[in-house]
């Protein structure tokens, strides 16, 4: 059955990024015989616009009809003014949401040609693969009650609540068993179970759910140490699972450690395996238009895409995302680098010549 994509390439350099995946996916498509249709609309800035909103209804619907989502960016200084509500950022909030996105899939690998972008020591880091898993719909930031409020002494407190609840671990620990199997099959779930009750009862649907993938070894790991792993030795770690707060700080930190961040894509997932697939930098304002974005990042979105919502029921997804992945690899062998990334002895190269680069090794594999 044919498959369906949307196509999102929002603003700032959104569109140059998106043209050039767009370019990639086609390829493999004819390649690989996958059966994917792609169709494009408006959100952000974009949409704000055209429409007078940054996720006009007529592209939230056809989001929730697709099988998968390609985002390039949202926002910019344009709509900086703009009220909160209509900012191009909640078009994108209001994807997460209305689709219920949960488990957002951020990898952190560095290709070891570009060892050297990393401000750790090139064997620390050289070949790091690592994907972190992390929580996006709930716990402390969604968490009820919360405030500031007055007490009685005239003195104001801030308070947020952490809270889980055993589904919402539950079905996040099945997106990590899952991504597992697609890798090197170990999950390191982190949690503060030394203080918080409820990354307690984290740990204890995370041991229930691991003997569901008896083939996925499980270990556990207290936040603070985590922190700490991840820039002592990084490639230790296959998949990082944990919730949303310490998600959204460790998946930062592990992205820093490949020093470039035209080159990370990310994923997230909602129960029905849809997925929205993204690079982990913005719009990138201050280059748009330039012809000079480094596009691969929403390259490699192309092939989580396939790997993550397609790769367990089409034929040949699985490997047109290798494909895609060996491509960028190879690029970066002959020495292309986008200007985010260059280095001496390279050639710097524009967004178009980066995307041309790509499909010449995706012919040659
Ligand atoms: P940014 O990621 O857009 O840019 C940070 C720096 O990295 C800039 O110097 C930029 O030129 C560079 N950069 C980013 N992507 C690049 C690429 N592919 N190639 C080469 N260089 C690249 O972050 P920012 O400047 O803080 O934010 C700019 C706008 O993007 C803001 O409006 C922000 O709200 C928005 N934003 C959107 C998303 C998203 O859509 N998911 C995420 C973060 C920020």
């Amino acid at each position: 059955m044919s498959k369906n994509v949307l196509i999102l390439p929002g603003d700032g350099i959104g569109p140059e990024i998106v043209a050039q995946a767009v370019r990639v996916l086609e390829q493999v498509n004819q390649t690989h015989s996958l059966n994917i249709s792609h169709e494009s609309a408006l959100v952000g800035g974009a949409a704000y616009d055209e429409t007078g909103s940054p996720l006009p209804e007529s592209t939230l619907e056809k989001a929730k009809a697709a099988d998968a989502i390609l985002l390039g960016a949202v926002g910019g200084p344009k709509w900086d003014g703009l009220d909160m509500a209509v900012r191009p950022e909640k078009g994108l909030l209001g994807l997460r949401s209305n689709l219920e996105l949960f488990a957002n899939l951020r990898p952190a690998i560095l290709y070891p040609q570009l060892a050297e972008a990393s401000s750790l020591k090139p064997e620390i880091v050289a070949g790091l693969d690592i994907l972190i898993v992390r929580e996006l719909t709930g716990g402390i930031y969604f968490g009820q009650p919360r405030g500031i409020r007055t007490l009685e002494n005239g003195e104001r407190e801030g308070f947020n609540t952490y809270v889980y609840s055993e589904s919402e671990i539950r079905r996040i620990a099945h997106s990590a068993f899952e991504a597992a199997r697609q890798r090197n099959k170990r999950v390191c779930s982190i949690d503060k179970s030394n203080v918080l009750e409820v990354t307690v009862l984290w740990k204890e649907i995370m041991e229930e759910v691991a003997k569901e993938y008896p083939d996925v070894e499980l270990s556990h790991m207290l936040v603070d140490n985590a922190a700490m792993q991840l820039v002592r030795a990084p490639k230790q770690f296959d998949v990082m699972v944990t919730g949303n707060m310490f998600g959204d700080i460790l998946s930062d930190a592990a992205a820093m450690l490949t020093g470039s961040i035209g080159m990370l894509p990310s994923a997230s997932l909602n129960a029905k395996g849809q997925g929205m697939y993204e690079p982990c930098h913005g719009s990138a304002p201050d280059i748009a238009g330039q012809g000079i974005a480094n596009p691969l990042a929403t390259i490699l979105s192309v092939a989580m895409m396939l790997r993550y919502s397609f790769g367990a029921r089409e034929v040949g997804a699985k490997e047109a995302a290798a494909a895609i992945e060996a491509a960028v690899s190879r690029v970066l062998d002959l020495g292309l680098r986008t200007s985010d990334i260059a280095s001496e002895g390279c050639t710097t190269v524009s967004t178009q010549a980066m995307g041309d680069a790509v499909l010449a090794e995706l012919q040659k594999s």
